[in-house]
């Protein structure tokens, strides 16, 4: 199916209709950027974590993984660069009342531009044809050169104002570029403001600055502060790497596409110590290894790129994304940065403790350097459904809405259904229901044509239906009905735990 916002529209309805993504207090028309995961959602969202969390912990030895709290000390923060520099910077319309992020309306100036060029291009291939040559028209082309220039002086200027927090800088370019609101055509601006996108809140009955907490931005101060801690009481060797699953919050000033951004959403972050000077090893190391853990998932080798970041943060001496192809376009999934000893050192002088390694085989102490992986789980979530999601012509001329979703992933695992409502079929039904419900995550189903009962699943994404008919009671026999195939294959009851065991299992997904 083609990438479009309709793609998206498709996947957000079919969320909503069938349980996996409400929005949040929707009874009160909902809160912007806030969403929450219904029946079939939380149960793919636990698959995910658990492949993730068996992937970094069971399958590395040396990897373990902890539950750090959501509050952290004010001074982590302090310590991390966010009470100073995780700000975007924001611009109000006084018209429409509408807020914007000065860089990005910059950007998307930008963007109109390029499309001009692009048009200009366009145009020239269809009247030269074949001998149309791009470089040479891009070179002296007057209207494509006058159209470039415009874009390297905005450029030049915005990146000079970004790097020295000129916000000044900022308002005056986008006056210059007589930039408009882009819902009303106001002009009417704001000064431009620093928003610092961490939460505040107050602990206990303290108030005022002294009692500020912030809610976490990132899972990864966590880790760091507890560095230490995991090391002496796991008695852990570098190479070692610590993971943990948790709630992250940014007060995002624009938050748009469903789950893709969100002010409350959830991290997998793992990371990874090691000794100065192994960290570009390491870091090609988790690239492969991240990479390989998304494509096992059968989602499509052509829907992922890397993406080398080409700037890095001041203290990342490399570092890249996983983009995945979205129903928007390729987009940020994971992020891979190699993030030497800033934490570990800021941490250290903040707190004025030691956060050192001991190498009994050097008989040094130094602070390690850092590998980063870290994936939105929502995100994650959101890449899977779309990427399941198809509307299926059949045969017969019928259409279906099957969810294709990894079967080890899978919210449900089986449906049992009985043929019919009678004649012993459901008590049967019953029986194989209780034999396989503490391994499979199941559904039991009699209502409808059978026809109707699988469409259902499959829009679910359920793998197998298991039917019992009227041979089930003669032979102990029932029909096993793959998802993907529509084929039924007739197996014995008997065989039916090791079966799905078999068809299920996250273990062969790991093990790849
Ligand atoms: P972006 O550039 O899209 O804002 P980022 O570079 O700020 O993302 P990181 O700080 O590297 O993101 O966070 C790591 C991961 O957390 C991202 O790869 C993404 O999957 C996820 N993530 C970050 N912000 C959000 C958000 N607002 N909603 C959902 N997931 C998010």
């Amino acid at each position: 199916m083609q990438n479009s916002d309709d793609k998206l529209k498709k996947v957000i309805a079919h969320s909503k209709e069938y349980g996996f993504v409400f929005p949040s207090s929707e009874i009160y028309d909902g809160l912007s950027a806030a969403y929450d995961y219904g029946q079939y959602g939380a149960e793919l969202k636990n698959n995910i974590k658990n492949y993730w969390w068996t992937a970094m912990t069971r399958m590395h030895q040396n990897i373990v993984g902890i539950d750090a709290s959501i509050f952290m000390h004010p001074t982590t923060w302090k310590a991390s660069g966010h009470v100073d520099a995780f700000n975007d910077p924001l611009i109000d319309n006084k018209d429409s009342k509408k807020r914007y992020r000065a860089d990005v309306l910059l950007e998307d100036y930008i963007k109109k531009i390029e499309q001009k060029i692009d048009k200009e291009i366009e145009k020239a291939k269809n009247k030269f044809g074949e001998s149309f040559n791009e470089e040479q028209f891009r070179a002296t082309n007057p209207n494509v050169l006058r159209n470039q220039e415009k874009i390297n002086a905005v450029e030049g200027k915005m990146k000079a104002a970004l790097e020295s927090s000129d916000l000044e800088g900022l308002k005056t370019l986008i006056e210059e570029c007589e930039i408009a609101d882009p819902e009303t055509g106001s002009r009417n601006w704001t000064e431009v403001r620093q928003f610092n996108l961490m939460f505040k809140t107050e602990l206990g009955a303290v108030s005022g600055d002294a009692g500020i907490i912030y809610l976490r931005p990132e899972t990864a101060q966590g880790i760091f502060v507890n560095f230490l801690n995991v090391q002496k009481s796991g008695r852990m060797k570098l190479p070692f790497g610590i993971a943990q699953i948790g709630k992250a919050f940014r007060n995002e000033i624009i938050a748009r596409q469903f789950i893709f951004r969100m002010r409350e959403f959830e991290q997998m972050e793992m990371q990874f110590f090691v000794k100065p000077g192994t960290e570009m090893e390491w870091y090609n190391y988790w690239k492969d290894t991240r990479i390989k853990w998304h494509k096992a998932l059968g989602m499509g080798e052509e829907n992922y790129k890397f993406h080398d970041h080409l700037k890095l943060a001041h203290y990342a001496n490399a570092a890249c994304d996983i983009e995945f192809n979205f129903p928007m376009g390729f987009k940020e999934l994971e992020g891979i940065h190699s993030r030497t000893d800033f934490d570990l050192g800021a941490h250290e002088k903040h707190s004025g403790k030691k956060l050192r390694y001991f190498d009994p085989e050097t008989n040094e102490s130094y602070v390690p350097y850092v590998i980063e992986t870290s994936i939105g789980l929502d995100r994650m979530f959101l890449a899977t459904l779309s990427a399941a999601y198809e509307e299926e012509k059949l045969e017969d001329g019928s259409e279906r809405v099957v969810l294709r979703i990894h079967p080890a992933l899978a919210p449900v695992k089986l449906a049992v259904l009985p043929l019919v409502k009678k004649d012993g079929l459901p008590e049967k039904a019953q029986e194989i229901v209780d034999s396989l419900k503490l391994d499979f995550n199941l559904q039991y189903d009699d209502k409808d044509a059978v026809g109707r009962r699988y469409r259902r699943q499959d829009a679910i994404g359920t793998p197998y239906c298991i039917t019992i008919d009227y041979d089930t009671i003669q032979d102990n026999t029932v029909t096993i009905r793959d998802r993907d195939t529509m084929q039924q294959e007739r197996v014995s009851i008997d065989k039916l735990h090791s079966i799905l065991s078999e068809k299920v299992s996250m273990t062969k997904l790991l093990r790849g």
